[in-house]
């Protein structure tokens, strides 16, 4: 998967700009604040249609601006391909296109550019809260898997509309007739998310496994294990049976959660924990070990994104690279000598040797 155009129009702090980039690595060179992460987030929006870091769409619209546009020249699949978003302000939902057909959802791009993204909060993410994980591993499920994709908007949809009756049946007791079918979607839709997490965090795990061992030579043995809701013994099993357990658990906090107002059970709360010989890397690893678990996890991502898709997704390098020392370095370089990478960088001069430069000032290419 290569970009090879991107033009954007009020798209953040970019009025106008068209820019061709390198099949290999592109290095975004410019000062503080002056659109670099904006343009990772434009490419990763392009192919995915989610920003890794607004909380709203209209945050991408250029100050004072009514849309903004998104299109770029994909060589992916065996052919050149264009897609194209342009969003709105208010509620006039975004409008897609893939190679000049309006497409309805983000499934009917899969496949055409991912991208995996890598920035400095995730070299610490094993030491984290809970929720940095999820995100980490529902951005990159996400991608992968556009139904899992589409599950997870129902499954939050339901909790905030359960969320919304715990807080208010006091004042209107009647919502509580309500309550039951809802605890009856989120267990359906929840079951669904721990099947599809079970797998990924497994090929996940088996593949971020090979990386770490390498790279310390072979004395660790990394290991991660996803974690979901207790009354699930087995996370691999039918969805019927994940069904069940989410029930029993459900049952069992039903007086919980009208007593705190607030939804206790499901798998809005799972997490995945990584161990290195046996050893809880959250509570006991070093900050080199963290970042190297860190930095398998994120090439294991890419990894199965190669083998889902057959080619390499697209990898996005914000600020990353010069955060790390000379060995984390080179062991990162050197696993992603193949397919297109965009790194950023706020001192010129700095991996220049590695590709193409492009300079950004103010939204500006200089
Ligand atoms: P750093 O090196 O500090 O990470 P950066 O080059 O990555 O900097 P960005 O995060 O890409 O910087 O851009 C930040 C700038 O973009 C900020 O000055 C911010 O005010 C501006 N900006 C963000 N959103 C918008 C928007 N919707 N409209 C206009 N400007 C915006
Ligand atoms: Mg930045």
């Amino acid at each position: 998967m290569e970009l090879r155009k991107l033009n954007l129009r009020n798209f953040r702090n970019y009025e106008e700009i068209s820019l061709a980039f390198d099949p290999g690595v592109n290095l975004i060179v410019g000062q503080n604040a002056q659109g670099k992460t904006n343009l990772l987030e434009a490419v990763a929006y392009l192919g995915s249609g989610k920003s890794f870091r607004a909380q709203k769409q209209s945050e991408l619209l250029r100050f004072g601006a009514d849309f903004a546009d998104i299109e770029g020249e994909i060589f992916s699949q065996e052919r050149n391909q264009t897609l194209r978003w342009v969003l709105f302000g208010g509620s006039r939902p975004r409008q897609l296109w893939r190679n000049g057909a309006k497409k309805k959802t983000t499934a009917d791009i899969t496949g055409v550019m991912s991208t995996v993204l890598f920035c400095p909060e995730d070299l610490m993410v094993l030491k984290a809260g809970s929720s940095a994980r999820r995100k980490l591993g529902d951005q990159a499920l996400c991608q992968l898997r556009p139904n899992y994709d589409a599950a997870l908007a129902e499954y939050n949809r339901i909790l905030e509309q359960k969320s919304r009756i715990l807080k208010d049946y006091s004042e209107n007791p009647a919502l509580l007739e309500i309550l039951p079918e809802y605890n009856t979607r989120l267990c359906q839709v929840g079951a669904l998310l721990i099947s599809y997490r079970a797998r990924f965090y497994d090929s996940l795990g088996l593949e971020a496994a090979k990386f770490h061992n390498q790279f310390s030579g072979g004395k660790e043995e990394f290991r991660l294990q996803y974690r979901t809701v207790s009354t699930v013994s087995d996370p691999f099993a039918k969805t019927v049976q994940l069904e069940e357990d989410l029930r029993a658990h459900l049952e069992s906090h039903y007086r919980a959660e009208l007593e705190s107002r607030q939804c206790l059970t499901g798998p809005h709360k799972d997490d995945f924990e990584v161990s290195l010989s046996g050893i809880d890397l959250k509570a006991y690893g070093s900050q080199g070990q963290t970042r190297t678990a860190a930095i398998s996890l994120k090439l294991a991502q890419r990894e199965l994104y190669r083998r889902e898709f057959g080619e390499e997704p697209v990898l996005l390098l914000d600020d990353v690279l010069s955060e790390l020392d000379p060995a984390r370095q080179d062991f990162v370089l050197n696993h992603i000598s193949s397919g297109q990478v965009f790194i950023t960088c706020c001192e010129p001069g700095r991996f220049t040797q590695l590709g193409k430069t492009i300079e950004i000032e103010k939204g500006q290419v200089i």
